[in-house]
């Protein structure tokens, strides 16, 4: 398999650090409000590597930070008054059922970064070891990256013009005022009670240590592919390398791979800009997470993406198309034993399988998902299929939808009754997005869900369906 790496700045081949197991960090969402659809394009843009990975025979193990306390998370807290992890819960839970709704495998861990802040420490006083780290003025501790010669290697940076002790104390800035970050800052009135003690006194952690520590605590000191949006290539990833690197002496990730931005006319999707549509905006609209997370791995991951409902439009109707010919196949085969594939049906899964191989190529690889379609369907009206050869075409659709993660086999009748509490329930939900009240219309879909039922909101009202 080719993939990018933003460290080489080249296409390279994956060779994993240990034969047939792949380690993936992906940094996670800040919690202080729902994700939007933009940061939904890079946990899209993870799942699918992650899938790809699978399907070519690796073991992936994949963990994924939740930043719950940062700036933004502190302030949450403080302006509706409650402690640190209450103010988080909701959107952590909330981020876990936007993964759900989007297909998005889950990751085997979900460290959160107030639950590892004595890693932080630890890694911290081994940069002090090496001569990496010191107090400043302020008492917050920070990175010499003057100290640390490879520092700027991921972004290319220009060190020749470095100005030496120059610092910076936010956890996000632009390339040409880099300095010394902070590692451990120091407490703030403005911090409340969001504190812990440290050699250093108290304070909290700046928001890079975080991803190092908890990387390398479930994934060990080396480890395979690094991801995230471009956002995060710098500082928040070169400073990772600094910390892991300075901290260890060994090489800290093999791949660095980055999404490019989802964009709304030419700009980027985001909080501050406030172009963006959450998961929820797009479901309240009638849209599926299906025909969304198909909008969002429909582009190549490294090509900039424009957000339109135009788009979503154009998956719906696409996916009307796989459906209808999936349902097609799945009444042909019958309960037949799968044979050998139509040579047309394995021409097109190796299209997919080449372009799936060749960095993510995920609109060749739907080219030819569609090509598998067209020609099942020809093959089909000129009752020309045998049930073995369905059965087989299903097989290899099968192994496609192990990265797409879109197609719905075996659909459950349209008939199938839905038991008398679970009509109530959504009947009184009727009733509560009429009267916009979107917090109960939230917990009864989960109490829907409890019972086994999904439902979507759609133009003409709420589909149900068993889970
Ligand atoms: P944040 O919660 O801001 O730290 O972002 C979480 C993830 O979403 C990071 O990997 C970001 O790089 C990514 N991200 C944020 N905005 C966008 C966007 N408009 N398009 C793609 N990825 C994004
Ligand atoms: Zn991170």
């Amino acid at each position: 398999m080719q993939i990018y790496n933003s460290l080489s700045r080249s296409k390279e081949t994956f060779i994993p650090l240990k034969p047939g197991f792949a380690g993936m960090y992906t940094c996670g969402p800040t919690v202080y409000n729902f994700a939007h659809i933009g940061n939904f394009r890079a946990y899209t843009f993870e799942d699918v590597l992650r899938r790809a990975l699978e399907l070519n025979g690796l073991e992936v193990k994949q963990v994924m930070n939740l930043t719950d306390v940062d700036d933004k998370t502190i302030r949450g807290c403080q302006q509706t008054q409650q402690p640190l992890k209450s103010f988080t819960a909701p959107y952590i839970k909330a981020f876990f059922d936007d993964l759900k709704t989007l297909n998005v495998q889950p990751a085997a861990v979900y460290p959160a970064a107030t639950d590892h802040i004595p890693q932080m420490l630890a890694l911290i006083q081994k940069l002090f070891d090496k001569g990496l780290a010191y107090v400043s003025t302020d008492k917050s501790v920070y990175f010499s990256v003057a100290k640390f010669a490879s520092y700027g290697k991921l972004a290319h940076l220009d060190r020749e013009n470095m100005r030496v002790g120059a610092r910076v104390a936010d956890d996000e800035y632009e390339k040409d005022g880099y300095g010394d970050f902070a590692l451990w800052k120091a407490w703030e009135p403005s911090d409340g009670d969001v504190a812990w003690d440290s050699p250093w006194g108290r304070g909290r952690p700046g928001w890079h240590i975080e991803c190092s520590a908890m990387s390398m605590q479930y994934l060990g000191e080396s480890f395979d592919l690094h991801t995230g949006g471009i956002d995060n290539l710098f500082p928040h990833h070169e400073n990772e390398i600094a910390q892991a690197e300075g901290a260890t002496g060994k090489p800290f990730v093999k791949y660095w791979m980055h999404c490019a931005h989802l964009r709304v006319n030419g700009e980027k999707m985001s909080k501050s800009l406030g172009n963006f549509f959450t998961l929820r905006d797009l479901l309240e609209k009638g849209y599926t997470g299906r025909e969304i997370r198909y909008v969002l791995i429909n582009a190549q991951y490294r090509q900039p993406l424009n957000f339109t409902f135009d788009a979503l439009a154009a998956a719906r109707a696409s996916l009307a198309r796989v459906d209808e010919c999936v349902d097609a196949l799945t009444e042909t085969a019958g309960n037949a034993v799968p044979a050998a594939a139509p040579e047309w049906a394995a021409k097109a899964y190796n299209a997919f399988l080449a372009a799936v191989n060749d960095d993510l190529n995920t609109p060749e690889a739907f080219a030819g998902l569609f090509e598998l379609v067209h020609a099942a369907n020809v093959a089909m009206k000129e009752k020309n299929l045998a049930p073995e050869a369905a059965a087989a075409t299903l097989g290899l659709l099968d192994k496609m939808d192990h990265v797409f993660g879109l197609i719905r086999f075996g659909r459950t009748p349209k008939d199938e009754a839905i038991p008398a509490d679970v009509t109530a329930l959504i009947e009184a939900r009727a009733a509560a997005r009429a009267a916009k009240n979107w917090a109960e219309s939230d917990r009864l879909r989960d109490e829907i869900a409890a019972k086994g039922y999904v439902v979507r909101d759609s133009k003409e009202g709420q589909k149900v369906k068993k889970a």
